[in-house]
């Protein structure tokens, strides 16, 4: 336990454990695990200074059994191969835990982009669909957006990728609604954690009404999943952002909140609250603790602070391995992040399927069809972590392999 893991590791960590439950050949372990496509590009583009600057991006394909590859795009500077690999991988089991017509890939773009101006971004966008072109395609591989992506470069990506392809809005998800997005997309990640919280705390005969919550990050996840929870009944007693924390033992205002993050850009000095440390806020004390920041941060120290009995993960790979050890044997419930927040790729699904229809859903069909596909996913994950004698993570784990291995084998591998 004690070697540091590189992120890709990581993943592959729960997927031995997974092949090991499912008694998988080398053969298929090895061929599961191994990206089917590896994209390294370079992206030279001209600065606003007039200079000529090469920007590094890459494109994983991890598998392509189940349907095309779907995952997003990050603008990071941590975007490196190793990142991208394991998101990748994330994506191949997210999917199959969906059980959505996908596969799993993730790109990603080397660079600051706080240094970028929007005309920068764009150049950058532009370039980066020319050089990936020839393996993304609506019925080979769908980008979406990730970290310091949004609609706009969304919109954008389908804008380049049309002039060659002709209008093709199904080339990418997460567009704005204007062009081809689907309604509920925004929120729907924040709405995949409140139902999945629903159902773990319903697992264990209780309800969500008057349970406490905590969330760290106040972004697109981790607001509309704390608006939505306390739309249940639930009591969001603290939530925290980069720099900081605000708690009330009452229960957060949140529209009021809310409120201050559009006019601030951040939850200091929010109304009606208190200001906690950044560094208190997953071992704050609460029923439900959403991470839903960044990676990493349950790791063998910080789980073993935490009071929460339920931990629903909507950021991507917030609990190490290790740490995943110690919240196990303290007994908290955890709901893993490729069950936990699978509702965005899951209306990202909806997007395509819409663009590919040219007939666009309601709210009301998109929510009620996510819940029916995110009902099902928790039912399934519980029944593989019951068969398997095991937690929900390593139950999803084997779900999501099994679901890939036997793909594999009808379509190639018999
Ligand atoms: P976002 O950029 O909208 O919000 C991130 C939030 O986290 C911000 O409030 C930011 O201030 C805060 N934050 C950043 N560093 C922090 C730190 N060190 N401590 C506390 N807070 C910190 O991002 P998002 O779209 O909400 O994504 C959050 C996480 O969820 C990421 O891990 C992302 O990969 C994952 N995720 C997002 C989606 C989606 O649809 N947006 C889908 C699946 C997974």
């Amino acid at each position: 336990m004690g070697k540091k893991r590189s992120t890709f590791e990581q993943v592959n960590y729960y997927f031995d454990h997974a092949a090991d439950a499912l008694d998988l050949s080398p053969e298929m372990r090895l061929t599961l695990k191994t990206p089917a496509r590896e994209l390294k590009v370079e992206l030279p583009i001209r600065r606003d200074d007039g200079k000529w600057e090469s920007f590094v991006g890459f494109r994983v394909q991890h598998d392509n059994t189940r349907g095309p590859c779907k995952g997003g795009i990050r603008y990071h500077p941590s975007a490196d191969e190793d990142h991208v690999k394991a998101l990748a991988s994330l994506m191949t089991w997210k999917t199959a835990v969906a059980n959505i017509p996908y596969g799993g890939g993730k790109g990603g773009i080397q660079c600051d982009p706080t240094q970028l101006s929007p005309t920068e971004k764009e150049k950058l966008t532009r370039e980066f669909v020319d050089r990936i072109d020839p393996i993304i395609g609506p019925k080979a591989d769908i980008p979406a957006p990730d970290m310091n992506t949004d609609g706009q470069v969304m919109a954008w990506f389908m804008d380049q990728y049309s002039k060659r392809h002709g209008y093709t809005p199904a080339i990418v998800t997460g567009k704005p609604v204007g062009l081809g997005g689907s309604k509920g997309r925004e929120e729907a990640t924040g709405r995949g954690v409140m139902i999945t919280a629903r159902e773990a705390v319903s697992q264990a005969g209780e309800a969500l009404k008057d349970k406490t919550v905590v969330v760290q990050g106040y972004g697109n996840v981790g607001s509309h999943a704390a608006r939505l929870l306390a739309e249940q009944g639930a009591k969001v007693v603290a939530v925290s952002d980069v720099k900081g924390g605000i708690v009330n033992p009452k229960g957060l205002n949140l529209a009021a909140v809310t409120e201050h993050v559009k006019k601030t850009g951040y939850l200091e000095g929010a109304p009606d609250s208190e200001h906690l440390e950044g560094s208190e806020i997953l071992s704050h004390q609460c029923d439900i603790l959403v991470p839903a920041a960044i990676g990493g941060v349950l790791n063998e120290t910080s789980a073993k602070d935490v009071k929460a009995r339920f931990i629903v993960e909507g950021a991507n790979a917030p609990t190490t391995p290790e740490g995943d050890q110690v919240l196990d044997e303290m007994g908290v419930t955890v709901v893993p992040d490729i069950l936990a927040n699978a509702g965005g790729v899951t209306v990202s699904y909806f997007e395509w399927v819409q663009n590919l229809q040219n007939f666009y859903w309601s709210h009301e069909r998109v929510n009620r069809e996510l819940e029916a596909i995110l009902v099902a996913a928790f039912a399934d994950v519980s029944a593989s972590a019951q068969k398997h004698g095991t937690n929900m993570r390593r139950g999803a784990f084997a779900l999501a392999v099994q679901r890939v291995a036997e793909a594999s084998k009808l379509r190639w591998m018999s």
